[in-house]
């Protein structure tokens, strides 16, 4: 599944190569694909032709093109990549790709590919008028790339809770974007138990920790950045980064590359967690 970093190099490597073209015109080629749109796929090929693409936003796990037409009311093109959903850019005349779920011809006579083999990710339209951010996103807080994140506030918060540290990453409510891998990750960084609590570790502690998501997740979108080609926008979990740089997520057994203690792994909710038993003890109870 992708996460924010993954997201992050989407949305940069869309905002590169298709700023400022047009789309001449859409085709949704599979219905899921544009269910979050309630209008429908014919509004939606209707609405979104002749649009400029001013700019890729994005929050969270969610782009959108922003998007404005002369005396046309403007729009927001929201899409979430759900599990494998992935932009391309193309010259060739037809996409023949059977995972290609919608594309968009640009006048410049290339064609934008939303494919998805898993069709868990959407798109759909939305009025929006360039300020703060489209309806449908205004429920997702904030995360460390965004440019109004303020690492004080979220830790003052978390200290505040009795929950586990990685509950409160996970959580989405005081900061977003923090998925498992990189919870455990910045956990193992920080040198803190996955459960122990926001207030035994205080404001300080969690400063730490998300000093720790920071570093862990700009690593990320750093490596994701370096590979980028600008004919092949995409998202894949499964980059190079993570085979070579991840220190606890995924090395059940492997020695810690701190202390050579064997990284365990744990239940944790319906997932897991990777921990080192010498460099993330057990909290006291
Ligand atoms: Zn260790």
């Amino acid at each position: 599944m992708p996460e924010l970093p993954e997201v992050e190099t989407v949305r940069r490597g869309l905002s590169d190569s298709v700023v400022g073209a047009r789309i001449e015109s859409a085709r949704v080629r599979h219905p899921r694909a544009i269910r979050r749109h309630e209008l429908g796929r014919r509004d939606f090929v209707d609405r979104v032709a002749g649009y400029e693409i001013l700019a890729v936003r994005r929050r969270g796990k969610f782009l959108w093109w922003q998007l404005a037409a002369d005396d046309q009311p403007q729009l927001a093109l929201i899409a979430h990549l759900g599990m494998s959903g992935q932009f391309r850019l193309t010259d060739k005349q037809r996409v023949v790709d059977r995972h290609a779920r919608a594309t968009f011809r640009l006048a410049d006579t290339r064609t934008v590919v939303f494919r998805d083999q898993r069709t868990f990710g959407w798109l759909r339209l939305d009025d929006w008028d360039g300020d703060g951010v489209p309806e449908p996103v205004r429920h997702i807080g904030l995360d460390p790339f965004d440019p109004a994140y303020d690492q004080k506030q979220v830790a003052i918060g978390m200290a505040r809770s009795e929950s586990g540290i990685k509950r409160l990453l996970l959580s989405q409510n005081l900061v977003s974007g923090v998925g498992n891998i990189y919870a455990d990750e910045a956990l193992w960084r920080a040198q803190v138990h996955p459960e122990t609590s926001g207030s035994s570790l205080a404001e300080e502690g969690c400063r730490r920790v998300l000093d720790q998501v920071a570093a862990v997740m700009t690593a990320a979108l750093d490596a994701g950045g370096t590979s980028f080609d600008p004919l092949y926008v995409s998202v894949n979990g499964e980059s190079g980064w993570f085979d070579r740089s991840l220190d606890a997520y995924g090395r059940e057994g492997l020695p810690c590359r701190r202390c050579g203690h064997a990284i365990l792994r744990e239940r944790f909710t319906n997932r897991s967690s990777h921990r080192c038993p010498e460099c993330q003890p057990a909290p006291f109870v």
